[in-house]
């Protein structure tokens, strides 16, 4: 099996498109530590896991606690020895409002999760990979963090997007010579419960997750793909298959981007 021998990091596994990659990656014969803020989640996705015969650890803990983080990364390498796989998914789409009317509360609470939470991941389980020898890490961005589709108010969420593959990009040079390479994943319109935690205030013309209208999507006769879509690909970049692919921004989007 493709993954046979190595543990991966999923962040946010408790639904959508992290739960996907974990069964993905768990099916190929990773060990998967499922983390999520949700023990609840993570019970599901685990106990789903071990029905198809998969091995997983259930990590509850919030992406943005470094405490919790460090505790989490530390008992997955305790737990299975090593760490090779990272995917840093976790991600909220926050709240979405005009700017002046973004407090700065709610601007720091997608910063925290999307950023934070992502420098915490990688922070804390680089040196296992390092350790490993080599690894692949997949950061979770969007195409909404390249390019706007007709959406207000996303500007936190689309900041800590963009981010993303500057981290993504900045690390596939600092860790190339130590076999570890590091990509992103660029997700069009996936459906998955994320909007049913969206705050939409004052913004009228957002249009996620608004249906889009058929033909909107190139490759789709409907208005969304599938996180399983996603999943493959984070599977492929987590695989050997993609041993000389580092630095890019890989989108996943049906072609959404292109119209
Ligand atoms: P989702 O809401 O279905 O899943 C997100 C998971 O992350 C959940 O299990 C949730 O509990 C967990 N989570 C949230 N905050 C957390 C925290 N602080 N600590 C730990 N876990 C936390 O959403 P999804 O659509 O699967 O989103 C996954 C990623 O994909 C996100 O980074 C999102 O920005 C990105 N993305 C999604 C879409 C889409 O259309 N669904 C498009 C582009 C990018």
């Amino acid at each position: 099996m493709e993954f046979e021998g190595k543990v991966a990091l999923v962040t946010g596994a408790g639904s959508g498109i992290g739960k996907a990659t974990a069964l993905r990656l768990a099916a190929g014969g990773a060990r998967v530590g499922v983390l999520s803020l949700a023990t609840s989640e993570v019970e599901a996705t685990t106990a789903e896991i071990a029905a198809n015969g998969g091995t997983a650890l259930g990590l509850t803990a919030d992406v943005a606690d470094e405490a919790a983080m460090e505790a989490a990364v530390a008992q997955l390498a305790s737990a299975y020895g090593r760490i090779d796989i990272l995917v840093a998914n976790a991600g909220i789409n926050g709240v979405w409002a005009p700017i002046d009317d973004l407090t700065p509360q709610e601007w720091d609470t997608t910063i925290r999760v999307n950023l934070r939470g992502t420098y915490l991941t990688l922070h804390f389980a680089v040196p296992h990979l390092k350790r490993s020898g080599g690894g692949s890490i997949v950061i979770v961005s969007s195409i909404n963090g390249s390019r706007t589709f007709s959406t207000a108010g996303a500007t936190a969420y689309s900041a800590t997007k963009a981010a993303q593959v500057a981290i993504a990009q900045q690390l596939a040079v600092e860790l190339g010579r130590q076999g570890i390479r590091v990509n992103a994943v660029l997700p069009g319109s996936i459906a998955t419960s994320i909007g049913a935690s969206t705050v939409r205030r004052n913004a009228d013309s957002v249009r996620f997750p608004v249906e889009f209208p058929e033909g909107t999507i190139p490759l789709s006769r409907e208005s969304t793909g599938k996180s399983e879509d996603v999943a493959d690909v984070i599977a492929f970049l987590a695989s050997n298959a993609a041993r000389h692919v580092t630095g890019m921004p890989v989108y996943v989007d049906g072609g959404q981007s292109l119209v």
